[in-house]
């Protein structure tokens, strides 16, 4: 009761006047509702929670027992830099219950909670620091979208007209309670990239979600404000040709407050235990990117010549493996998954990469020598002959394989696991039937 006196005293403090309610479908698109703040009224929500209809909400309940409850985590207040400083909007993150007060099966945020009280119960801890990278647009003379400007990777500016939004972004984000590392051009046309401070799972999940929705209406209001045509995309290969937006992540395990992958007798500077969790994502890597990469398009970034990966290997510094151990030794020591893109559910896929990285380490799965060469210098039969296999090359392949992961279905639980194929199924039939441009200009003349 305390701490909820508290929150409510705070909240008038920052003289809220509304209360967004948060939380995301089965895809990882945010959902709110939004509540006038009423002191009074605010205590039987802390506690009791909000009823709601779950039954549109995809991955959720069928309209027989749609009625679900939004518990508000007390620890995910923030008010929110984007909207009007008078009468303020915060919001909480809020956990998925079903009317009786019991854990939602099909929430992804208790999902990965879940899993993450079950590590604690090891006595583990989960950490991930990750690099969502994104486009900003313009439009062309017809409305379609184009790249905000030709810069390349650390280009400065004139060039790089991305310096004033990241300039706002970060600050904006430091008011949201982000711990800002490091804000650059990208490698594509108009792609940037902040990074922040890599935290525990489910703080960094939450955190993914607050990035992408501050991002986009940030650069919405400034384009607005100035009548430009800007916008954001998070899209994993938004244009032919140029680098694709990844959300490389970067993990470690601590125990004891102590990081358990660091080992600086070790060859590479990694313990056993960071090993063997390379060998469980490599493992499953194959039926993993099903829920690390979940779009159609996301299999259009993950194609040789770019520097996202194609193949299921890891290395040192090598940016063409799908892992990569940075040279960071000591408590910075960790290893980076590169193939994961904004799209994805970062609450699905966090807990999908530690039920791999875990049974890694409950087997003892020898990764093998890492690979010190360019991946995309071989051939297929080149990489075959090393062992090396390609990651899934279409969605289609990807679903499929999850479907078959004994492993990684158990992970998600039934529900999610089957409402998540489901969709995945109909993402796929839906785009099949789609006749392109592309086909059209290569075969209408045949
Ligand atoms: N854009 C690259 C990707 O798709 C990553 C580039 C980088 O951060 N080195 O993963
Ligand atoms: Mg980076
Ligand atoms: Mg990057
Ligand atoms: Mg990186």
């Amino acid at each position: 009761t305390e701490k909820i006196d508290e929150m409510i005293e705070r909240m008038q403090n920052d003289y809220i006047k509304f209360v967004r309610l948060q939380f995301v479908d089965i895809h990882g698109v945010p959902k709110s509702i939004a509540l006038p703040s009423k002191p009074e009224e605010m205590e039987s929500l802390f506690y009791d929670g909000l009823l709601f209809d779950g039954s549109s909400i995809e991955g959720f309940a069928d309209i027989s027992s749609s009625d679900l409850l939004l518990k508000p985590d007390i620890n995910t207040y923030s008010p929110l830099s984007w909207r009007p400083e008078e009468s303020a909007t915060c919001r909480f993150i809020c956990d998925i219950c079903t009317s009786d007060g019991d854990p939602y099966p099909g929430d992804p945020r208790s999902l990965l909670k879940n899993a993450l009280d079950d590590l604690a119960k090891k006595g583990y801890t989960y950490n991930i620091g990750p690099e969502p990278e994104f486009y900003i647009l313009d439009e062309d003379n017809l409305g379609y979208p184009i790249p905000s400007d030709n810069a390349s990777n650390f280009d400065v500016d004139p060039a790089d007209k991305g310096v004033d939004f990241r300039r706002e972004l970060s600050l904006n984000l430091e008011e949201l309670n982000f711990k800002i590392e490091a804000n650059h051009h990208e490698v594509g046309p108009g792609q940037n990239e902040i990074s922040f401070k890599f935290d525990d799972a489910l703080i960094t999940a939450d955190a993914v979600i607050t990035y992408k929705q501050a991002i986009k209406a940030i650069v919405n209001n400034i384009a607005e404000f100035n009548n430009q045509k800007y916008s954001v995309t998070f899209m994993p290969k938004p244009f032919n040709g140029v680098e694709g937006s990844g959300m490389h992540c970067h993990q470690s395990l601590f125990k004891n407050g102590k990081n358990v992958f660091a080992d600086p007798d070790a060859e590479y500077g990694l313990s056993d235990i960071g090993l063997y969790f390379i060998g469980g994502l490599l493992k499953h890597a194959f039926p993993l990117t099903a829920i690390t990469n979940p779009t159609v398009n996301s299999y259009k970034r993950l194609v040789p010549g770019y520097e996202a990966p194609v193949h299921i290997s890891y290395g040192l510094k090598n940016r063409s493996a799908l892992i990569r151990v940075p040279a960071a030794f000591g408590e910075s020591t960790r290893i980076e998954y590169r193939s994961p893109d904004p799209t994805c559910n970062p609450y699905l896929a966090f807990t999908a990469m530690l039920a791999a990285g875990m049974d890694g380490i409950k087997n003892k799965i020898e990764p093998g020598e890492p690979v010190n060469y360019n991946l995309f210098e071989l051939s297929e039969e080149e990489l075959e002959s090393n062992g090396i296999n390609p990651l899934p090359a279409s969605l289609w392949e990807a679903y499929h394989s999850l479907e078959n992961s004994e492993l990684l279905m158990n992970a998600l639980g039934p529900q999610i696991g089957n409402k998540f194929l489901d969709a995945k199924y109909a993402e796929w039939d839906d785009y099949r039937v789609q006749v392109f441009n592309y086909e059209q200009r290569k075969y209408l003349d045949i």
